[in-house]
């Protein structure tokens, strides 16, 4: 048996018959960027999180960088973040010029450590920014609170937990702006690269409105330095086709993950937890085992294809190790990206395939 990590075309096969009619009608209305598609998958997105707007951009990365800007990050500024996340997260705040300040991570939720994120806040503090990893929510009650006790703006980079919930609300509608990619392989994703900010701040919103398109309300006035990080038409229409699946996916995740957790209870294997106040989206199922590279050896020869997310945390990282402050040496975020072994879950993945990877996981370790 061979059992992919993600199936893309499985994915597309499914729902070709809605996706070709909406591209073909923006190729031939020629609505290659922004456009009707755009704007009504802007309106669905935010309604699906909770929010009033959702400001669609070209990246994930782009929706980050425009969120700190939007909140007034800029140089000799501070973001509180995590190094336990993909690098992009840690990258959008140096692009505007501030220093990301990097925090421990709780050891079984693998979300920032908010005691160690209130001991990092300074008079530069201008952002918190946790990180939702593999699609569990963080501790958002409390970060909440945090923020809102030092009058500092919390941004989400939910990326990776479309859809997850903290006591009921969705993601992305905790801070004064969650951030969301659509990078093909994400729970939502589009035919290409997309991302966007959620907010119910009407004068956020239009922030980041005109820092996406030149920093301009009206065509050729520049009232900001803005970006071209607009999101093109055919993407706008994909999403919107997707978004009505995504409810439906994310269960299927859920299964998924529920029969890797009752055959593997019993393995000794570090398996995702999820506190009972959050539901958790299966982005990535992620396994602790010590002997990681070696198992990840033997599923290979199996058929079995898995991944790491990551090797590396990001103050370890020869980009950007310089240009980071750590709160101390982040053993909880060194020990799990050490450990971390990603098992095959998507959508399309079935009880046969997951029976066989654990099967295999079982007689690896
Ligand atoms: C994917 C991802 C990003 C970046 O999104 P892109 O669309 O690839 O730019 C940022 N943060 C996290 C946690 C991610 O997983």
């Amino acid at each position: 048996m061979n059992v992919p990590f993600m199936d893309l075309r499985a994915q597309y096969a499914g729902i070709k018959h809605e996706i070709e009619p909406a591209v073909l009608g923006v190729l031939e209305r020629a609505e290659y960027v922004l456009g009707p598609a755009v704007e009504s998958f802007e309106r669905d997105f935010a309604a699906y999180c909770d929010c009033d707007h959702a400001v669609a951009v070209n990246s994930g990365t782009s929706a980050l960088h425009l969120a700190l800007l939007a909140a007034g990050v800029g140089r000799g500024d501070e973001v509180i973040t995590v190094s336990a996340t993909f690098v992009a997260t840690v990258a959008a705040v140096l692009y505007t010029g501030a220093t990301p300040v990097l925090v421990d991570v709780d050891p079984v939720t693998l979300a920032m450590d908010v005691e160690q994120c209130a001991v990092a806040i300074t008079p530069r503090t201008r952002a918190i920014l946790p990180v939702h990893l593999h699609g569990l929510p963080a501790d958002l009650g409390p970060l909440v609170e945090l923020a809102a006790a030092h009058g500092i703006p919390l941004i989400e980079d939910a990326a990776q937990a479309h859809g997850a919930t903290y006591q009921g609300r969705k993601v992305g509608s905790f801070g004064s702006m969650g951030c969301f990619s659509f990078y093909p392989g994400k729970n939502l994703g589009a035919c290409g690269e997309g991302g966007a900010v959620t907010t119910s701040d009407p004068d956020l919103a239009r922030k980041l409105r005109m820092l996406r398109d030149w920093g301009s309300e009206r065509k050729y006035h520049h009232e900001v330095q803005g970006f071209n990080y607009r999101m093109e038409g055919v993407q706008g229409a994909v999403l919107g086709v997707k978004l009505r699946h995504l409810d439906g996916w994310t269960a299927s995740r859920q299964r998924a993950a529920g029969i890797y957790l009752d055959e593997l209870r019993a393995s000794g294997l570090g398996l995702p937890s999820t506190p009972a106040d959050r539901t958790h989206v299966y982005h990535i199922f992620g396994a602790r085992l010590p002997q990681r590279d070696a198992v990840q050896r033997r599923l290979a020869e199996a058929g079995i294809q898995t991944g790491i997310h990551y090797p590396v945390p990001v103050h370890l990282q020869p980009a950007y190790r310089d240009d980071v402050r750590v709160l101390g040496d982040l053993p909880a975020t060194v020990r799990a990206f050490d450990e971390l072994l990603s098992l095959p879950l998507f959508p399309e993945i079935t009880p046969e395939q997951i029976s066989y990877v654990c099967e295999h996981v079982r007689k690896s370790i």
